[in-house]
């Protein structure tokens, strides 16, 4: 028997352990095996979407005020945890301490806004649309809703859908990646502490297993998703297939427009931060540079070798570490390959991360920061999501052509312009066909009261991500004319469409 400790579901309030598969989880700074994960089966999964559905009609009923309460004292306890809360994250993703810290404090903005929901759910209403006739529209809960998240945010994804979705009146069930699941966990727990009712939210560990059931299953009403692009066409094309509401957010590959006039020094900063923060597992890091001019492509080039040098890569738990390891050894050796492959394909690594070695920690997943000159587009380096410390500039000779680069991507999640000229960004802005766009700002994550989503290949659905979107994703309208006619008043029957002519 392993003597490591297990993680299981929260089911109906309680920790559960059940499921007859398991997989390991790694501590990526150490390559050593520290947890194993129980992986849900049928009956698991039939137990949670029970719960959900008895849990239901009774939050529905409870007023919007007091399910925003909950999301107030989870806040507070979020923030008190916050600690505990990070030291899992990088015990299981490996991304550096403060980067941790970075991701709760933009999850726990989301609770903020969820807290909001009686506001956003006042719904519309029109007095003397008719004749002693009112009409109004009201926004009501799906039912069972449930979400599956990526490895990359394991507190801030899952927190970008289940708060709002509990707070609009639905019960929800959350499929957390399996790599790193013990933070999303640990959040659910707080969230039964802040007075969530057993059952409003329920926790399944588990595989594709754990996710068909959600997709077939059909009193789950709706299914938020966010992960890898081919994962997320199956899961809207089989949820979309299966009756569900689904928005499916994919993968990315953003690029990062510098023009001629551009404060060089601040790019740079920016850059470095955006394409080696998190390892490059970020699905708005900049991967791409793509440099209006010569010159320009020099100048950058010159400044992240500079900044590269002084980078210090290791364990997310040591101080002064700038980079952490990927994570598992899979995706170590994924990434690695792309290097090699770019390589292969005639870019120039000017900066190669491959021989990092990080001592006393010989087993760890760790790749240097790599940098490539002369990335083109047909290259797999450029096609591809690499999602790893792996920069490419690519050299072209105006904006237009920049723009039309872009554009001609598949994926279409972020990008950002470098410039001191208002025209040029203003163009940018309004032409590019990206959904999330930067001026001199290299990470356009849009804050809890916007709402986050890309265009082409980088989502499937018609809702974004969080904010205002979410109020729309998880309720249905519905709207409801009514009349009481005066005591005594009696109309003969009228066969035209009634209209206010
Ligand atoms: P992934 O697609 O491998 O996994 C995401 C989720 O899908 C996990 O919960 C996983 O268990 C589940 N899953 C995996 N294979 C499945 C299958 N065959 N059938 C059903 N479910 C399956 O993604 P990941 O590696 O965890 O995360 C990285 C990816 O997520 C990157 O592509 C990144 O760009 C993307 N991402 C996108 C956004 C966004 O907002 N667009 C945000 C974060 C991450």
């Amino acid at each position: 028997m392993s003597q490591l400790p297990t993680i299981g579901h929260l089911i109906d309030g309680k920790t559960v352990h059940s499921g007859t598969r398991s997989q390991p989880i790694y501590n990526p700074a150490t390559g050593q095996i520290e947890k194993t994960l129980l992986l849900a089966d049928a009956a698991t999964l039939e137990q949670a979407i029970a719960s959900a559905q008895a849990a239901f009609p009774a939050w529905r009923n409870t007023p919007p005020l007091k399910r925003a309460r909950v999301m107030s004292n989870l806040k507070v306890l979020l923030e008190q945890h916050a600690d505990e809360l990070c030291a899992l994250i990088t015990a299981e993703h490996g991304k550096v301490l403060s980067d941790a810290l970075g991701e709760l404090q933009r999850g726990i903005e989301n609770v903020e806004y969820a807290s909001y929901a009686p506001e956003l759910l006042k719904g519309e209403h029109s007095k003397n649309v008719g004749p002693s006739i009112d009409s109004w529209s009201e926004f009501q809960p799906l039912g069972v809703t449930a979400g599956i998240t990526p490895f990359n945010f394991p507190a801030m994804v899952p927190l970008w859908m289940w708060p709002m979705a509990v707070a609009c009146g639905n019960t929800f069930i959350l499929k957390p990646s399996e790599r790193d699941p013990s933070s999303t966990l640990r959040i659910a727990e707080l969230a039964l502490q802040a007075g969530l009712p057993p059952g409003v939210l329920n926790v399944v560990n588990g595989d594709k297993e754990a996710v068909d059931a959600l997709l077939h299953d059909p009193r789950v009403k709706a299914v938020s998703f966010v992960g890898s692009t081919p994962i997320a066409e199956y899961i809207y094309s089989e949820g979309c297939k299966h009756g569900k509401r689904v928005q499916a957010l994919g993968g990315a590959k953003n690029h990062a427009v510098v023009m001629p006039d551009a404060d060089i020094a601040n790019a740079v900063n920016a850059l470095m931060g955006a394409a080696y923060g998190s390892c490059g597992e970020r699905c708005m890091a900049i991967p791409l540079v793509v440099a209006v001019g010569d010159a320009t492509a020099d100048a950058v080039i010159a400044g992240l070798k500079v900044e590269i040098a002084k980078m210090k890569v290791g364990p997310g738990t040591a101080p002064g570490v700038d980079m952490g390891p990927l994570v598992t050894k899979p995706h170590f050796e994924k990434v690695k390959a792309y290097v090699d492959q770019g390589v292969k394909e005639g870019a120039t690594l000017v900066v190669d991360g491959r021989r990092l070695k990080v001592p006393e920690h010989e087993d760890g997943y760790y790749l240097g920061p790599c940098l490539f000159d002369n990335v083109k587009p047909g290259m797999v380096t450029y096609q591809e999501e690499i999602f790893g410390p792996v920069l490419g500039v690519v050299r072209v000779k105006t904006l237009q052509e920049a723009m039309d680069m872009i554009d001609a991507h598949e994926y279409g999640n972020g990008t950002c312009i470098f410039t001191r000229d208002g025209e040029a960004a203003r163009y940018f802005t309004d032409h590019i066909q990206v959904g999330m766009v930067g001026v001199n700002v290299p990470l356009p994550v849009p804050v809890a009261y916007h709402s986050f989503g890309g265009w082409k290949r980088s989502l499937f659905g018609d809702l974004h991500a969080y904010g205002p979107d979410a109020m729309r994703f998880y309720t249905k309208r519905k709207t409801i004319t009514q009349r009481w006619p005066s005591a005594g008043v009696r109309e003969g029957a009228v066969f035209s469409f009634p209209s206010s002519r």
